[in-house]
């Protein structure tokens, strides 16, 4: 059991900045691959995983583009493009090994503590996006990873998939789904804090509570010295290390603004705040056993999709609906409103404009978001739920996401939806901005990260060795390889409990 050291002694070889899923996931890949690390983490609030990383502030969804509309956009000449649902199905199949491999080693107890199987499906009404659905699961059913996935039009067969989706709907309206039994529910939250269990029981390995970080300085030697303020004696105090990661969630941008460094230069970020409906009435909550996901509507951020979601939080099965979106100046939950305006410096505000100038319907559709009355939400609910009412919903707030605005030497600056990795030329430091399709595809996104930071290490037979041992299917494309794909689902599917048969049963009890 390591004992937490005074930050005056320590030069850690490694400081992680936040305590969310990707600090943890980093921290306990480089533990396992070199054990001798030392790794400080510094989390300005007083639990870890509190931010997005927790249960409540995301979707649980285990992002394997299965029913997420937005990662298959339609092509101009109608056509539906799938690479990108291919990059992220594949990914979370790596995230799933890796959490296998956690739960093989007993690190995680119970693999139900985080992850569920839960049926993915995606859901539209209207010809033209009956249409298009039809020819989403055309495209992607001829590739392995979707194997298995189902279509229909039938209303009673949608009905006995989801009744509450379909209980008082026109009959005369035209719907279709598709269902993919192979999709999850996951608690990001308490998996994130069983890793920071482990890696607190691990000799070199401290954790800091209320302890935020400030600033930077990079040394001649290629070292980094942050400044970090205990907020509890609101003492500052400065550590030196080798690598430092900014893990810092919607808080990393303006760390990597004080980084300094060139790779930096030019991001700006957008913050869009969510809030769900949820559902208080258990005889509801039981009747739905899917993530249900729509169309975005026209002019929305894609993150915005809409979705009714069954959820399994600490053992408890809930019901949300939603996100709805909305603005605030805050980069994080518990960030301060000037954390927008104090992130605009005179190299990102030109990409920020242009960013701001080219996305004016989004622009628009915050602003209609924001002013959305409870009859309004209830409305875009029975979209999905016909026959909602009011009172048996309540309004929670989501987590922050902050998008990176980026430079473009065409646009000005443009606004992206995804996940940027920002690291130094000398590998010495790194950042993740953005935040879709996040926390799923951490393992994947920290593998990046490794590969960048430690280049040589990563060549080497022994980490290569240790890789194949994490993650069994490194080095090889589950997206090419569909005999692989084939194992490693089946090696996962058994590990993490996450067979249909298991679901019904837990049902039927
Ligand atoms: C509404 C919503 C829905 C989502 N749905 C999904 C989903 O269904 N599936 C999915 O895979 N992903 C989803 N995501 C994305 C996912 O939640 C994030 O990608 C992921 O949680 C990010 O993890 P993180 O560790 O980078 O950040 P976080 O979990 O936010 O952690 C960052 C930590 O850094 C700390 N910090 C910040 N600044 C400092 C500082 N200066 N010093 C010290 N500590 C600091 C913060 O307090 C926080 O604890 C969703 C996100 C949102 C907001």
């Amino acid at each position: 059991m390591s004992t937490k050291k005074s930050i005056k002694s320590i030069a850690p070889d490694v400081v992680l900045i936040g305590a969310g899923i990707m600090s943890a996931t980093l921290g306990i890949l480089l533990k396992k691959l070199n054990p001798a690390f030392t790794i400080s983490i510094f989390e300005r609030l007083d639990r870890v995983t509190a931010e997005s990383s927790d249960a409540w502030n995301n979707a649980g969804t285990g992002h394997s583009a299965f029913c997420e509309l937005n990662y298959t956009p339609q092509q101009e000449d109608g056509s539906v493009e799938i690479s990108k649902a291919i990059k992220i199905a594949e990914s979370f199949e790596v995230s799933k090994e890796f959490w296998s491999y956690l739960v093989e080693n007993k690190i995680i107890e119970s693999p139900e503590e985080f992850i569920r199987h839960i049926p993915h499906m995606s859901f539209v009404w209207g010809s033209e996006n009956v249409d298009y659905l039809k020819k989403r699961y055309d495209a992607l059913t001829a590739h392995h990873l979707f194997e298995g996935m189902k279509y229909s039009e039938d209303k009673s067969e949608i009905e006995n998939w989801v009744p509450l989706i379909m209980d008082g709907r026109d009959p005369n309206e035209a719907v279709a789904a598709t269902r993919m039994e192979l999709g999850t529910d996951v608690n990001f939250g308490s998996l994130t804090r069983t890793i920071f269990d482990y890696l607190e029981t691990q000799d070199g390995v401290n954790l800091y509570l209320n302890h935020e970080v400030e600033d930077f300085k990079h040394a001649a030697d290629g070292s980094w010295t942050i400044s970090i303020k205990d907020l509890a004696t609101r003492k500052s105090q400065k550590v030196r290390t080798p690598f430092v990661f900014i893990g810092a969630g919607g808080g990393s941008l303006p760390l990597l603004e004080k980084s300094g460094i060139p790779e930096g230069k030019g991001f700006g970020g957008f913050p869009v705040s969510g809030q769900w409906l949820v559902c208080n009435k258990p005889e509801i909550i039981e009747r739905h056993q899917a993530k249900v996901y729509g169309k975005a509507a026209v002019g929305s951020p894609p993150m915005s999709v809409p979705h009714l979601d069954t959820r399994v939080i600490d053992g408890k099965k809930a019901l949300l609906f939603g996100p709805y979106a909305g603005f605030s100046t805050k980069f994080l939950k518990n960030g301060s409103y000037l954390d927008l305006p104090r992130s605009i410096k005179l190299n990102n505000i030109k990409p920020m404009l242009a960013a701001g100038i080219h996305n004016i319907p989004l622009t628009k559709y915050l602003i209609d978001q924001v002013r959305q009355s409870p009859e309004d939400r209830l409305a875009a609910l029975r979209d999905y739920m016909p026959g909602a009412r009011l009172e048996d919903w309540v309004l929670e707030k989501a987590g922050q996401r902050v998008q990176v605005i980026k430079k473009d030497k065409k646009e000005g600056g443009v606004l992206e939806f995804g996940t940027e990795m920002v690291t130094a030329a000398d590998g010495s430091l790194a950042a993740l901005l953005g935040a879709s399709p996040g926390a799923s595809t951490s393992v994947s996104i920290m593998l990046d990260l490794i590969h960048r930071c430690y280049p040589k290490e990563t060549q080497s037979p022994e980490w290569k060795q240790k890789l194949k041992t994490l993650i069994p299917s490194f080095g090889n494309s589950l997206a090419k390889d569909a005999k692989l794909a084939a194992k490693t689902r089946a090696w996962t599917t058994q590990v993490l409990q996450l067979s249909a048969s298991r679901m019904e049963e837990e049902i039927l009890a």
